[in-house]
């Protein structure tokens, strides 16, 4: 019998990629061989964004397009656009099956009872029902330096602009006893960096009663033997509590780099967007931070152009955000997305505007990060090399999250993708000119 194949079309954030390389390991287990998207294949799976109304046309498109280049194929479809929007998808002619952003552990089961059914299926359930983390299986690279170990789904925070609870429904933690012991069989394949990710990381433990918090699960995850560096991912402003805090400053494993969104650098915009902090309460953290974690790096993201952002409230933005001295920012103009209150708010922006303002608000960006790199060169800092090209190059990231190129001729030594090495830093090494 030939063996089965499948193949992967995969849209949106990082989270989304990610599950897309764990279902296509469920796959591998099952004696599929997993094939570049424009081969022929067996199964096609088409994981959908909806992070913004082009996300929902977007994967329709993507949709169609695989339909009519693979007739033949079995056609599933999965992610956020299919979480909300069952009906619409299961409308295209040629979806056989649609999973939402749960129960993906299954999808093997629901291919063969479609097959058996000869009529399309809809496996999306309500996402508010969700009560459990789904454990999909582990993902491994072969370069093996820093691996994502996801410990959270879900959000219950109801930002004003975003879909994202929608989509992935309430928080879900995974149970401490199986990130433990993937992060430990992580390390013993030799990566020597654990990102933890999760649609709302700092929300870890909300479900699992008093017993475990974010703090809790560091606490243990630093002490695993072979880990050098736990880096965390995004973590809202306001779940830095001291207990965290003080966790992070007493290990030397995790990373002195911490993404805390701000969105706004208004307080009007930030209380229409339902963020449940202040400009003040912001700088406050930033500065306490600051003064326990020397050298700390800090880096954000901000949508400009929230419906009824006066040109004062973008200036003060711009004021706030270059006084934060980031280093580094992801700067979004904002994308009204269909479902959420802000969609309804008055005061949308034309697009004119929300680009001029994403322009200054991205050069405010360059101009803090590259005082913030200049900062440690000069320095010796580790860095963990993450690739190699043919010329001998290296790049990689320094634990404060700084790019790093070391050109082959710097030294006496090989590099080697996945090695940890201090290096004193030079401006070109930083890309600094
Ligand atoms: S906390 Fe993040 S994921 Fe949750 S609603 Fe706000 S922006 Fe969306």
């Amino acid at each position: 019998m030939q063996t089965p194949t499948v193949t992967f079309v995969t849209l949106g954030c990082k989270v989304n990629q990610t599950e897309s390389e764990a279902v296509a390991q469920l796959f591998r287990q099952e004696g599929y061989r997993v094939v570049d998207s424009g081969e022929p294949a067996d199964v096609v799976v088409v994981n959908t964004c909806t992070v913004t109304n082009t996300g929902d046309s977007k994967s329709r498109q993507v949709i169609r397009r695989m339909i009519k280049a693979n007739p033949e194929s079995f056609i599933v479809v999965m992610g956020c656009y299919a979480q909300t929007a069952p009906g619409e998808v299961l409308n295209i002619e040629g979806v056989d099956l649609v999973l939402g952003t749960q129960d993906r552990n299954r999808i093997l089961e629901y291919i063969e009872i479609a097959r058996a059914a000869q009529k399309p299926q809809n496996a999306v359930h309500h996402i508010w029902k969700a009560r459990d983390f789904e454990e999909l299986p582990l993902l491994e690279e072969e370069t093996r330096t820093r691996a994502t170990l996801k410990i959270e789904e879900g959000c219950n925070q109801f930002c004003t602009y975003c879909i994202i609870p929608y989509a992935r429904g309430p928080v879900r933690s995974r149970r401490p006893e199986n990130a433990l012991a993937e992060a430990r069989k992580l390390t013993e394949a030799g990566y020597k960096e654990i990102v933890l990710t999760g649609i709302h990381t700092g929300a870890y433990g909300q479900d699992l009663g008093s017993q475990w918090d974010l703090t809790g699960l560091v606490r243990e995850l630093v002490h695993i033997s072979g880990l050098e560096r736990l880096r965390l991912s995004s973590i809202e402003p306001m779940e830095f509590t001291p207990r965290l805090i003080q966790a992070i400053e007493e290990s030397g494993v995790v990373c002195r780099h911490l993404h805390i969104p701000l969105q706004s650098g208004s307080d009007a915009v930030l209380a229409r967007m339902k963020r449940p902090y202040t400009l003040a309460d912001y700088a406050e953290l930033l500065q306490n931070l600051r003064a326990k974690l020397p050298g700390l790096a800090v880096t954000t993201d901000v949508i400009v152009g929230f419906p009824g952002e006066s040109e004062e409230d973008h200036q003060e933005a711009l004021d706030f955000v270059t006084g934060c001295e980031f280093a580094g920012m992801h700067v979004f103009p904002y994308s009204r997305r269909e479902g959420t209150p802000a969609a309804r708010y008055p005061g949308q922006l034309p697009n004119a505007v929300k680009q001029k303002r994403v322009r200054e608000m991205l050069e405010v960006a360059r101009q803090s990060q590259e005082r913030y790199k200049c900062h440690f060169v000069g320095q010796v800092l580790d860095v963990l090399i993450e690739t190699v090209d043919e010329a001998g190059t290296a790049f990689g990231h320094t634990g404060n999250y700084l790019e790093v190129s070391l050109p082959p001729s710097d030294a006496e030594r090989t590099w080697e993708a996945g090695s940890l090495v201090w290096v004193n830093l030079k401006a070109e090494h930083l890309g600094l000119s």
